[in-house]
């Protein structure tokens, strides 16, 4: 027929449920979310719920505002971050330059370039190190987006690179999704006051514990923030329901619980990677709630299949060819991550 769409999906982490698994495969927060948070749910008026939500979400624009010290209209929320970035390339990316992003990233950017007809040019990481290199994002572009840390290397890039991509391209939109930042050593949105370019998203589903119920947010100038609203408003302006935006206000204002939740999430990322290398493993040096490991002897697809059977999600990448013997497996509990060890410790002297 003819007028078809033909479209090649991003492919999500698979959604297993058994009672005994330890699902590592999405990056999902280890811990539920504040207790705040079901307080908040259950003190919500049920029979407000036949009117439409918010359309400003005024409420929590308040709260994340007075968290990162911005005024409400530098701040867009959205039904999860994965919206807010569709959004992005829909309202700043629209030149006929490429729009550059890192050849090995968040498989969205290229599902979304592809879906809104954006040109675009994967650069790639360094070879041996799987770091960005900034400068080679210092050339002609329709905009720019990186994930900070990047994903799935879990590699961050220092602010004061992030401030020279920004410095080298004053006349085009740079996006940064911070998905990982809380688990990082330092988020960009500071910068927002000196560069008029920038744009820094934000998610509730990693370190907000919070994935289930699908909010995210974009912190900009207000001008290209009021970009994002026009187009917003052009596709679905009640987009963030009012349960959602309850919830989300209510885990914004309890920023220690939080705060402990990831550090303790760093704590054990680092000592399970620290348990790996005893075993053999290559790890990337994570500043995320993942890592991206491999093994010189053992085949990544085979150990995937023996930990699932056990019932351990963790993910497989097929593409690209680079990865296909690593492993991206999420940071869990303490006693989760010393569970998975175990398993591996055991396929490891199976097979060696
Ligand atoms: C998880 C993730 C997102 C999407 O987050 P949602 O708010 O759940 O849509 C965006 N970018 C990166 C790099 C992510 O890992």
């Amino acid at each position: 027929m003819d007028g078809i769409r033909k479209i090649t999906p991003y492919i999500p982490g698979a959604q297993p449920d058994f009672e005994d698994m330890i699902k590592l495969n999405t990056n999902e927060n280890a811990y539920p979310p504040s207790p705040k948070v079901l307080e908040a749910l259950e003190k919500a008026d049920y029979r407000q719920l036949m009117r439409y939500p918010s359309l400003t979400n005024h409420e929590l624009k308040e709260a994340l505002a007075e968290t990162y010290g911005l005024q409400t209209d530098q701040l867009i929320i959205g039904n999860g971050s994965d919206e807010i970035l569709a959004f992005c390339f829909l309202a700043f990316f629209n030149s006929r330059k490429p729009v550059l992003f890192p050849g090995m990233t968040y498989g969205f950017y290229k599902v979304w370039a592809d879906l809104f007809h954006v040109p675009y040019q994967e650069i790639p990481l360094q070879s041996d190190t799987f770091e960005i290199v900034p400068t080679d994002y210092f050339k002609e572009n329709g905009g720019i987006i990186i994930a900070n840390p990047n994903a799935p290397t879990g590699i961050e890039l220092s602010k004061n690179d992030i401030r020279r991509i920004l410095a080298e391209n004053p006349d085009v939109v740079v996006v940064i999704d911070e998905a990982y930042c809380d688990y990082g050593d330092e988020s960009v949105v500071d910068l927002i006051a000196e560069y008029h370019n920038l744009v820094v998203t934000h998610t509730f589903s990693k370190s907000r514990s919070l994935a289930g119920i699908r909010l995210g947010y974009a912190m900009g100038n207000a001008k290209l923030i009021n970009v994002l609203e026009a187009v917003k408003s052009s596709f679905n302006p009640y987009s963030v329901d009012k349960l959602a935006e309850v919830v989300g206000t209510a885990a914004v204002e309890d920023q220690s619980y939080y705060q402990e939740k990831n550090a303790l999430i760093c704590q054990t990322r680092d000592r399970f990677s620290e348990e790996l290398a005893k075993l053999g493993f290559q790890t990337l040096p994570s500043k995320t709630n993942f890592v991206l490991t491999t093994h010189p002897q053992a085949d990544a697809a085979d150990l995937f299949r023996y930990l699932e059977s056990r019932h351990i999600f963790v993910r497989y990448f097929k593409s690209p060819a680079v990865l296909e013997n690593y492993l991206r497996i999420s940071i869990g509990t303490e006693s989760e991550m010393a569970t998975v060890i175990q398993v591996i410790q055991t396929y490891l002297q199976d097979i060696l």
